[in-house]
């Protein structure tokens, strides 16, 4: 068997569409020098994204290969679990003297998610320790991205990593990287919160989006103002990636606890730590019954070969004198890039920190590539014919060489990923948007769609409003929306809200047929209305209509008809359809007596079908108040552990902005639009 046969018969990539992965011949890497990879034919690539932000100093360097040999004669591994080990001990030691002043304290683990994972539960625990019981949430930033376990995937918000997770997820708040928005949350949740969870500076995954100055800073004060620990996870920006050893330097910031991993054995083996300050060291001591240990410990935490690693790879910092040749490099990889890269058509903004790029191509200012185009991953397939190896975010292509890139890699870097993107972005695309076909076409590998399935505990409970809103949010948002309602009765002679919808998506220009496949003029429940009509609804009619509506846009809001499980035909319901879609769902429940019963019973419903609910947006669906609604969205938080948006005040003939207004004021925007970075 060729390596190429063995990779298809046996191995499974991480993060990868494997029905894709399969139908190409794979790069198979054999061995590396410096800065370069060199597959098994021998052909030799540039590591543009050093391995997968890992490498330092370049691939087998002599000083880091020769330590791990060393430390090979000795021991490979002993376990901290009740034992220490010498590379351990002087690893800690050196990681105390470059950390931020304040972090005097190690816990070794070995991938960044468990040094994530370590750091969401001493902080959880420390407070439970000192007495904050309430203090059980976590802050984390809009699209963040801090690892694949599940705690850390509780933290993050990128929708396409996450969503078919969050049946398992514990509930996080989510904050855009502005300091308005983070005084916002700390003065509604700070005394709920155990840590604000943040990438310091630039948060690589999300599209290396990067912080307005300050706002470390000024999340430090709000987390000191509000007994909230401040968790910086340097996995990504950590060893010099953003121009200094740790980014939080850049700031003058300590956080209470900081992850580390990913540059730590400078990128040669998986070595991770967690480092804390001594105040909450010292909560965590006490006599064996008194139930303060740290319960968390993995086999291969402090592994020698990978202390010896990062020993190796601390100590090129100072011989090489990494850090202060990195100035040079930084600058001169902004003036190419500025050269070479911006002035490209679809090239819509370059977001540099250090080392740490994100260009993001945009098929035109105002409208993104769809996930379908997979741009990115067209560039990097390109690039690799001119030697150098990259991956992207997205339609973010991302560049993060080793640390010990030379002038002559930058140019060639550069250059190569300006050829790739022109390249890329003037092949044929499909088109946009796509042709209308004249049946509906049942496809056999469908794409997965982007966008938001909206669902009600009953009939007449504010759907359409909250769709009307969010169609009106997402075109505020770049997006070009297309609202596909499947089936609307009472359509006498128009569907009405199908049309709402259509024009708040201000896509006039299609056809009914397609926002509205199914509009039956009888007012009466939908599987009556085809049955008189001998319409029959199937789901793969329907399913295929969806796509064809999707393939308008780049962001499809589905409007089902009725309540969750009211029936489109005797075998088919809403939440059978929301179940073949895979689109997250935003449950809308009318604010009024009885919702409770409503509600309880289609969260009940989503959750046994293991659907990805968003959370439950309530509507006051007429003038007034009562008794009953101030206590209905609480009510139903605690009776079914749901997150509740919020309330959609009452508007009399609102216009699709006003009801997007109430809803920005109301309702964590983020939060409805889930399937986007
Ligand atoms: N945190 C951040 C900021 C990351 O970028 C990553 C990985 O990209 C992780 C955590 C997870 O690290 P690992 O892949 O080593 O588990």
């Amino acid at each position: 068997m060729t390596f190429a046969d063995l990779d298809r018969a046996y191995l499974w990539h991480p993060f990868t569409p494997m029905r894709e992965w399969l139908a190409e011949p794979p790069l198979v890497i054999d061995r590396a020098e410096g800065n370069h990879l060199i597959d098994t034919e021998g052909r030799r690539y540039l590591d543009g994204v050093s391995s997968l932000w890992v490498n330092l100093h370049g691939h087998a360097h002599p000083a880091i290969n020769a330590a791990i040999a060393e430390q090979l004669a000795k021991v490979a591994h002993s376990t901290l679990l009740g034992l220490a080990s010498t590379p351990s001990l002087l690893l800690a030691e050196k990681l105390v003297a470059l950390a931020p002043p304040g972090l005097v304290r190690v816990f070794f683990s070995d991938s960044g998610s468990t040094a994530v994972e370590v750091a969401l539960k001493i902080a959880f625990q420390f407070q439970q320790l000192r007495g904050f019981a309430r203090r059980v949430q976590f802050l984390t930033l809009r699209s963040a991205y801090h690892g694949d376990t599940i705690g850390s995937v509780s933290l993050g918000g990128i929708d396409t990593f996450h969503r078919v997770f969050q049946p398992l997820l514990f509930h996080t708040l989510h904050v855009k990287p502005t300091i308005d928005e983070l005084q916002q949350a700390f003065a509604n949740h700070g005394d709920e919160l155990a840590a604000f969870v943040l990438e310091p500076l630039v948060q690589g995954a999300a599209g290396m989006l990067i912080q307005p100055p300050g706002f470390l800073r000024a999340a430090r004060s709000l987390c000191d103002q509000h007994g909230v620990l401040l968790v910086a996870d340097e996995v990504a920006t950590g060893f010099g990636r953003t121009g200094t050893m740790f980014a939080c330097q850049q700031e003058g910031v300590t956080p209470d606890l900081l992850a580390l991993a990913k540059g730590l054995s400078g990128g040669y083996l998986p070595v991770a730590a967690t480092m804390a300050t001594e105040e909450i060291f010292r909560q965590f001591l006490g006599l064996p019954d008194e139930r303060l240990t740290f319960f968390h410990g993995h086999s291969f935490g402090g592994n020698a070969l990978g202390c010896a690693a990062a020993l190796a790879s601390l100590a090129l910092f100072e011989k090489e004198q990494t850090l202060a040749n990195l100035a040079p490099k930084i600058a001169a990889l902004r003036a190419r890039l500025h050269d070479k890269i911006s002035p490209l058509p679809h090239v819509f903004e370059i977001r540099q920190k250090g080392l740490m790029v994100g260009i993001d191509l945009r098929r035109s200012r105002s409208q993104p590539y769809s996930a379908e185009e997979a741009i990115g991953a067209r560039v990097c397939r390109i690039v690799r014919r001119h030697g150098v190896i990259l991956r992207p975010l997205g339609s973010v292509v991302v560049l993060m060489p080793p640390l010990s890139i030379t002038s002559d890699q930058i140019d060639h870097l550069v250059d190569a990923t300006a050829s790739a993107i022109a390249e890329a972005t003037s092949e044929p695309l499909p088109t946009h948007p796509a042709p209308l076909p004249s049946q509906p076409q049942p496809s056999t590998a469908p794409a997965p769609l982007r966008g938001i399935f909206i669902v009600g505990t009953d009939t007449g409970v504010g759907k359409t409003t909250v769709g009307v809103g969010l169609l009106a949010l997402a075109r505020a948002r770049g997006l070009a929306p297309v609202p596909f309602k499947p089936v609307e009765t009472g359509a006498d002679p128009d569907p009405e809200d199908a049309l709402r919808l259509r024009s708040a998506s201000g896509r006039n220009d299609l056809p009914r047929e397609i926002i509205c496949p199914y509009a039956f003029p009888p007012p009466v429940a939908p599987a009556l209305a085809a049955e008189q009509a001998s319409t029959p609804l199937t789901l793969a009619g329907i399913i295929s209509a969806a796509r064809r509506a999707a393939a308008y846009g780049d962001f499809l809001l589905v409007e089902s008809a009725g309540g969750l499980l009211s029936p489109y035909s005797e075998d088919l319901t809403a939440a059978d359809l929301a179940a073949a879609l895979g689109l997250p769902l935003l449950l809308v429940a009318r604010n009024a007596l009885g919702t409770i019963n409503h509600a309880a019973l289609a969260i009940a419903e989503l959750r046994r079908r293991n659907l990805p609910l968003t959370g439950v947006l309530f509507v006051d669906t007429t003038a007034g108040s009562t008794p009953d609604r101030a206590h209905n969205p609480r009510l139903v938080r605690a009776l079914t552990g749901v997150r509740v948006l919020g309330t959609l005040p009452f508007l009399p003939l609102p216009t699709p902005d006003q009801i997007a207004d109430a809803l920005r004021v109301n309702v964590p925007i983020d939060a409805l639009f889930p399937s986007l970075r």
